[in-house]
C-alpha cells in the first residue's frame, strides 16, 4: 500500500502578512519537492464532524474562531497569529486534512499519511488561538481515532523544536492519549518540563538545550522509543515540526535534514508491531525553506519504507 499526501489550495491562501515565517511559501516549497515523486498518492481534506471540534477545543472557542476571520486584511489573534479572510477555509482544512488521512487508512486506501497544511496546530490550546495555531490538528485526530474508531491508545509524538502546549492542553486529560514531545527548552511558548506529565500520567516531556546535535538528539530521543514500547500505541500521530534543523531562524537545534528520516524509521520501528504501521503525519513548525522540504522528503522516505 501507499502513503498519501492530504493537501488543499486554501494552505496556499492562508496570508499572515509580508515577513511573517509561517508563510504560504513553507506548503508550495514541500509540494514542489513531492509532486517530483510518483510514488504518493494526493488527497483533499473532509470536513471535521462538529461534536469532534467541541470534543477538542471549548465550544465558545469554535464559535468565536468560525466569525473572527476578517472580511478584509489582516487580523490577529495573538501576537503572531494572524487570520485573513481566506484563512478560514485553511484552518479548518488543516484540521479535516486528518480526518481524511484516518478515514483512508481504516478504509485500506493506503497505509500511511501525511497532512501537509498549514496553519501548523500543536500551539492552540482548548480556548484560545496562540503561536500560529488555531485548532490542535493533532487533538481532532486523537478525538476522531478514539471516538470514530475505538482506538484505546492513540499516541503522538511530537518532534517540533517547541513544545506543543495545545497539543498537550487538548490530551492531558484524554487516557486514550500518549503525548510525548521533544524541544528546546528554555524556550517560547515555556513549560514542558519533567513536571508536566498530563492528568493520567499519559504525557512525557522531554526538554533539551540550545544547541542540541544530533547525537545528543538521539540520545535523548531512546526515552521516546523506550516509552512508546511500554505504551504499546494502536495509532500512531506525528506533530511533525522540522524547525529542529540546524538550518532553522527561528531555533537553536542542529539536526540535519537525514536525521528526520532516523527519527521516523525509529519511532516506526519500535511502534510497528503494536500500530500495523498506521500512522498519520501533520505538518507543524519549520521556517528555512530549503530545510523544510528536504526534511518532510526524507520524513516521507522512512514512511513509505514501512508501507
Ligand atoms: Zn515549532
Amino acid at each position: 500500500m501507499k502513503t498519501a499526501i492530504i493537501n488543499s489550495e486554501s494552505h496556499e491562501k492562508h496570508d499572515t502578512g509580508n515577513g511573517h515565517p509561517e508563510q504560504p511559501k513553507r506548503v508550495i516549497v514541500i509540494k514542489d519537492k513531492l509532486k517530483k515523486r510518483k510514488d504518493l498518492i494526493w488527497e483533499k481534506p473532509d470536513n471535521v464532524p462538529e461534536n469532534i471540534l467541541y470534543m477538542t477545543h471549548s465550544k465558545d472557542y469554535i464559535d468565536g474562531l468560525r466569525s473572527s476571520f476578517p472580511q478584509k486584511g489582516l487580523k490577529f489573534l495573538d501576537g503572531d497569529t494572524v487570520i485573513s479572510p481566506d484563512s478560514k477555509k485553511a484552518v479548518f482544512d488543516a484540521a479535516g486534512s486528518t480526518i481524511k488521512a484516518i478515514d483512508g487508512i481504516e478504509n485500506n486506501k493506503f497505509k500511511s499519511a501525511f497532512c501537509l497544511a498549514r496553519p501548523p496546530g500543536h500551539h492552540a490550546e482548548k480556548n484560545k488561538a496562540m503561536g500560529f495555531c488555531c485548532i490542535s490538528n493533532a487533538g481532532i485526530a486523537t478525538n476522531y481515532l478514539i471516538s470514530k474508531y475505538g482506538f484505546k491508545r492513540v499516541a503522538c509524538v511530537d518532534f517540533d523544536v517547541h513544545w506543543g502546549n495545545g497539543n498537550y492542553d487538548v490530551m492531558r486529560d484524554n487516557k486514550n492519549a500518549l503525548y510525548i514531545s521533544t524541544h528546546q527548552y528554555p524556550f517560547y511558548p515555556g513549560g514542558g518540563t519533567e513536571k508536566d506529565k498530563g492528568n493520567f500520567n499519559n504525557s512525557l516531556n522531554i526538554p533539551l538545550p540550545a544547541g542540541t546535535n544530533s547525537e545528543q538528539y538521539f540520545n535523548a530521543y531512546d526515552r521516546v522509543l523506550d516509552r512508546l514500547i511500554e505504551y504499546k500505541p494502536d495509532f500512531l500521530l506525528f506533530s511533525a515540526g522540522f524547525d529542529a534543523h540546524k538550518d532553522d531562524p527561528l531555533a537553536q537545534f542542529q539536526l540535519t535534514s537525514k536525521d528526520f528520516y532516523e527519527i521516523t524509521k525509529r519511532t516506526l520501528t519500535a511502534t510497528n508491531k503494536f500500530t500495523q504501521g498506521k500512522v498519520v503525519s501533520i505538518l507543524e513548525g519549520g521556517y528555512d525553506l530549503n530545510a523544510l522540504a528536504e526534511s518532510v522528503n526524507e520524513h516521507i522516505n522512512a514512511l513509505i519504507e514501512f508501507n
